[in-house]
């Protein structure tokens, strides 16, 4: 023990919350101030290096989980950060602000809901404009709803997931491309569900194979721009989407269980994938997918 204190290891088993969970859901799309255990986004831990100095980043779902996990790595890495929510999502977000200002990076707030088309041109206008200028795109937000039965997803569901999950992320690419100069960057969600999909999440699986399709056909575009195109595929992690229907509310308790590292990841270990990314230090890696699944999923 003194040993492993001394030297900084940390057995990933024992690092975070494990199964069982308290149960507990939330009306979509949920805040993350409200979960138990509160999710770890690297508010208390993430050190930066300067990686990022002067880098110009937007985050769609930026305001928890994942999207927050990479926010909060970028300022202190020494970006400036714009993220995007949902109107429903304001106070998480505006604890993500004080969290990149806090880092003495600028942070900007754009609600709105990106299954519009003209939200989406609007919001990258707007970022770049407040940013004044691009180069870290990071296309993170997400719709899942689980479901027994394809009898059971509605169209309008149905529409929601793939316009959140494909449609937004190809309407946003377009608007931030002109953007984008050489050594600028864009960046899947994908998920181990476009591997290996479980049976409750029909639709929501195909959205994700779709956007590891994206990463792989995108980078052969750009690759001669200059542009790197990955993603990154995570496992069970901790948070809102899962508890506001992403999972039956039965299952939470049990979320990530059956990794082998025998719980559910936090948003805060994937911040390291999104950080090497984007910086200058990952430049020869673009058509890629990055795991963090606890020993799940085939990125
Ligand atoms: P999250 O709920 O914290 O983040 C998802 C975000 O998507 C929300 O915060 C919300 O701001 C945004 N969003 C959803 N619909 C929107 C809309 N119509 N308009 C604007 N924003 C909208 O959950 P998360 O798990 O961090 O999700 C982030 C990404 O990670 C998603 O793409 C998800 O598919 C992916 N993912 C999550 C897991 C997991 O186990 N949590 C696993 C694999 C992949
Ligand atoms: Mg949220």
């Amino acid at each position: 023990m003194e040993n492993q204190r001394n030297s900084g290891l940390e057995n990933p088993i024992e690092k975070y919350p494990k199964p069982p969970y308290p149960g507990q859901q939330q009306p979509f799309p949920g805040l993350a101030s409200k979960m138990d255990p509160l999710p770890d986004h690297g508010e208390k831990s993430y050190i930066g290096s300067g990686r990022l100095k002067g880098r110009k980043a937007l985050i769609t779902g930026g305001d928890s989980g994942i999207g927050r996990a990479a926010a909060i790595a970028y300022a202190r890495e020494g970006a400036d950060v714009a993220i995007n929510y949902l109107p429903a999502e304001e106070s998480d977000a505006q604890e993500v602000i004080a969290l990149i200002e806090a880092a003495g990076q600028k942070g900007y707030a754009i609600p709105g809901d990106i299954t519009d088309y003209a939200f989406c041109e609007k919001l990258v206008e707007e970022a770049t404009a407040s940013l004044g200028g691009l180069d870290i795109l990071v296309n993170n937000a997400g719709r899942q709803q689980a479901s027994e039965s394809i009898l059971d997803i509605t169209n309008e569901s149905f529409d929601a997931t793939m316009k959140t999950n494909i449609y937004a992320p190809f309407w946003i690419t377009k608007a931030a491309l002109p953007h984008l100069e050489p050594g600028s960057v864009i960046i899947a969600t994908t998920s181990v569900q476009a591997y290996d999909p479980a049976g409750i999440l029909f639709d929501y699986a195909q959205t994700k194979a779709a956007n590891v399709a994206y990463v792989k056909s995108l980078s052969k575009q750009l690759g001669a721009k200059g542009i790197r195109v990955n993603g990154v595929s995570p496992g069970p992690i901790w948070t809102p989407l899962q508890v506001c229907g992403g999972q039956p509310a039965e299952a939470i308790p049990e979320f990530g269980k059956m990794a082998e590292l025998e719980r559910a990841g936090q948003p805060a270990e994937l911040a390291g994938i999104f950080v090497l990314l984007a910086s200058n230090e990952g430049s020869y890696s673009t058509g890629q997918v990055f795991g963090a699944a606890g020993g799940m999923g085939h990125p």
